[in-house]
């Protein structure tokens, strides 16, 4: 038994071992990454439920490294975190949505009402500069604030720093719009509903999934529907890949309706092609 503890005691620490290298592999080339543009973004659209049009886009990064190949999000922005990276590159994230919203809002007529969603990290809210941040990006392309929601997950908020709530007070204030995200899948998410000032409430894909399978989450997507309605939210409802569950969150007076079975993120051209011609 001993020599099995101490074999898996090997496994562990090689698992470890392999993690912070991939970490320091991943650093490293991340620190290049944003001069050699290898960065873009891809749009997901956010539909409304009853009348299937599109209101919002989500933002989501992508990375093409020259050395890696292509990297996921999930592998990269926590690495990105660690470091700081995350703020000059999550600044290029709202300086490029903005931009390119602008941009269709220009050249269709049909985005005239379009949003546009950006995750943010915790690093980029509780950074001093960060409301001059977001201004620049709104009036560098004639944006009104309205046209911009910031995404946040409660684990952004768990840093529970007092500028991350200024921030989000001031731009709010302005007219920003603010998404609680990934809705659900913390501890203390009702405690975030009385604290932090929200629009949006985007309820978590692990609830979606099971909706047609578990009476316990068809109930509790029910409930937090009707308590986000209640609250004067608007409601969204994430990773959507079943005709089935779209009709259910409908059903249940879910406002807004992103994923799969609607549509993958998207580059620029095709989410024009597919909404705007
Ligand atoms: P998220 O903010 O919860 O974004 C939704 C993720 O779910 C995206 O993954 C999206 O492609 C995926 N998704 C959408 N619809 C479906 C569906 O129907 N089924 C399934 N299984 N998945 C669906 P992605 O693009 O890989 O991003 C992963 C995470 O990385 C995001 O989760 C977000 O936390 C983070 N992220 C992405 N872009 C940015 C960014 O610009 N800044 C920051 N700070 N984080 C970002
Ligand atoms: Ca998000
Ligand atoms: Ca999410
Ligand atoms: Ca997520």
């Amino acid at each position: 038994a001993k020599r099995a503890g101490r074999n898996q005691l090997c496994l562990f620490d090689k698992r470890l071992a392999e993690a912070a290298h991939d970490s320091l592999l991943l650093d490293g080339a991340l620190r290049q990454a944003l001069a050699r543009q290898e960065f873009s973004l891809v749009y997901q659209p956010i539909l409304l439920a009853e009348a299937g049009a599109l209101c919002k886009v989500e933002a989501l990064i992508r990375w093409h490294s020259s050395s890696l190949g292509w990297v996921t999000p999930d592998r990269f922005i926590p690495v990105a975190e660690e470091s700081g990276l995350i703020v000059p590159l999550g600044r290029w994230v709202l300086q490029e949505a903005c931009r390119q919203l602008a941009q269709w809002r220009q050249d269709y007529p049909a985005a005239s009402g379009l949003r546009m969603s950006v995750n943010v990290a915790a690093w980029q809210l509780a950074d001093a500069d960060f409301v001059a941040d977001v201004q620049a990006a709104l009036s560098a392309n004639g944006l009104l604030p309205e046209a911009l929601e910031l995404e946040l997950t409660e684990r952004t908020l768990i840093a529970e720093d007092p500028t991350i709530e200024r921030n989000l007070t001031v731009l709010r204030q302005q007219g920003v719009k603010v998404a609680l995200d990934d809705f659900g899948t913390g501890f203390s998410s009702l405690s975030y509903l009385s604290r932090i000032p929200l629009d949006t409430l985007k309820m978590d894909r692990s609830f979606i999934a099971e909706l047609e399978t578990s009476r316990r989450c068809r109930d509790l997507a029910l409930h937090i529907i009707a308590m986000g309605r209640s609250l004067g939210l608007q409601l969204v409802a994430e990773g959507v890949e079943t005709a089935g569950q779209a009709e259910t969150l409908t059903s249940f007076g879910c406002h807004l309706l992103q994923g799969y079975h609607l549509s993958r993120p998207l580059p620029p051209a095709e989410l024009a092609e597919r909404y705007f011609r």
